[in-house]
C-alpha cells in the first residue's frame, strides 16, 4: 500500500510501498477515504512530542470504510471513524476510575500506533466510531480529533454564556456552531492583524472576532485556547470574569510567562485537556446529531501531505485541512 511515512522527527514525509497491516483479534482493516491533518501531526513531525513510534504513519483523524474485519463490533463494508485514542489498558487507576484519557499505558493513533497517511490502516473496534450517514468522509474527518478533544474542552469550560476562542482554525470552526445551537456567543480572538482569520470567525458565527492582544466587548465567562502559544493563557485570563475558566486544549503549547497573581485570584481556573475518552466521542456524536456541522476544508491528495503539513504551520490553512487518499471520497 501507500504510505506517506515519518522516518524521523525533524525530516519531511517520505512516500513509499509499505506492507498492508493484518487485522489482530478485535480489530478491522480500514480503506482509508480521507484523513485530517491535525496541528499534534506537527507536534510529532517537529519534535515537540517525544518518542512517536518509528517509522510511523501519521495521521488520527480516519474516516474510512471496513475491509476485513475481526470483531464483532464492524463488519466488511461498515463506515467507521479512527480517533486519537488508539488504545488503553483498562487495568490502571486512571482507567478504572473513569479517565481513560489519561491512561498511563494509552496508545495514540499516528504516533505510538500507526495512522490514517495511508490507502489502510489497522485499528481496535473498541476505540473507532460508527459514522453519521449525513457527513461524507471529507466532512468526517475533522470532526474525529478536531470536533471530539474540541467537544471534551467545550465541557470543561462550563456553562457560561460568552466563551472566547483563542486561535480559529479546525476546531474552533466545528465549536462555534456547537455553542450558537446551545445558545451562547462565541469571541474569537486571532493573531493581531489577522483580518482574513477574523472575518472566516463572523463567517462561521462568531459574534465578535479580533485580534489576541484585545479586549473584547465583555468579559468571558471561559475561553479556550486552541493556539499552542503559552502567551495566550494570560491575555485569556486578562478577559475571563471571576470564577471563569481558561482551557488549554491543544497538546502542546510554549512556555506560559509569568503573571500577576491578581489575574488569577477570583477563583480563576487554568486547566489543561488531554485527549478523549470514548464516552467524549459517542456523546459528541449524539449532540451532533441533530445538527449538521459545516466545516471549510482544504483538501490534499495523500502524496502531499508535506504540503499540507506546511501550510498548516504557516497559518495558511482556512478552517480544517484534510487528505483524500483513495478517490471515492
Ligand atoms: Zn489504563
Ligand atoms: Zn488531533
Amino acid at each position: 500500500m501507500r504510505a506517506m511515512v515519518l522516518e524521523r522527527q525533524r525530516a519531511p514525509l517520505v512516500e513509499r510501498e509499505v506492507t498492508a497491516p493484518d487485522p489482530r483479534d478485535s480489530e478491522v482493516r480500514i480503506r482509508v477515504e480521507c484523513c485530517g491533518v491535525c496541528r499534534t501531526d506537527l507536534h510529532v513531525v517537529d519534535g515537540e512530542l517525544r518518542d512517536p513510534k518509528l517509522p510511523l504513519i501519521l495521521g488520527h483523524q480516519i474516516a474510512g470504510v471496513v475491509e476485513s474485519s475481526r470483531s464483532e463490533a464492524f463488519k466488511a463494508g461498515d463506515r467507521v471513524g479512527v480517533p486519537w485514542l488508539g488504545w488503553t489498558c483498562g487495568k490502571c487507576r486512571y482507567c478504572l476510575a473513569g479517565q481513560e484519557n489519561l491512561c498511563d499505558y494509552a496508545r495514540f493513533t499516528g504516533y505510538t500506533i500507526d495512522g490514517g497517511y495511508a490507502d489502510l490502516a489497522v485499528a481496535d473496534t473498541r476505540f473507532c466510531f460508527a459514522l453519521p450517514k449525513s457527513y461524507s468522509a471529507a466532512a468526517t474527518a475533522p470532526l474525529l480529533c478536531a470536533g471530539l478533544i474540541g467537544f471534551r474542552a467545550y465541557r470543561m469550560a462550563g456553562d457560561g454564556r460568552r466563551l472566547g476562542f483563542y486561535g480559529f482554525g479546525s476546531a474552533a470552526q466545528i465549536l462555534v456552531q456547537l455553542a450558537r445551537a446551545d445558545g451562547r456567543e462565541v469571541f474569537a480572538f486571532t493573531r493581531d492583524g489577522d483580518a482574513k482569520g477574523q472575518r472566516f470567525a463572523r463567517e462561521m458565527g462568531a459574534a465578535w472576532a479580533g485580534g489576541s492582544s484585545e479586549h473584547g466587548p465583555q468579559a468571558l465567562d471561559a475561553a479556550i485556547i486552541f493556539a499552542p502559544a503559552g502567551p495566550l493563557v494570560v491575555k485569556a485570563l486578562e478577559n475571563v470574569r471571576k470564577g471563569g475558566v481558561v482551557v488549554c486544549a491543544g497538546i502542546h503549547m510554549s512556555d506560559i510567562p509569568s503573571f500577576r497573581y491578581e489575574l488569577l485570584w477570583g477563583e480563576r481556573v487554568v486547566r489543561s485537556v488531554a485527549n478523549l475518552t470514548r464516552r467524549d466521542g459517542l456523546d459528541f456524536f449524539a449532540r451532533i446529531g441533530s445538527l449538521q456541522i459545516e466545516t471549510k476544508r482544504t483538501m490534499y491528495p495523500l502524496a502531499r501531505a508535506n504540503e499540507a503539513l506546511s501550510s498548516l504551520r504557516s497559518g495558511e490553512i482556512t478552517g480544517s485541512a484534510v487528505l483524500e487518499v483513495s478517490a471515492e471520497y
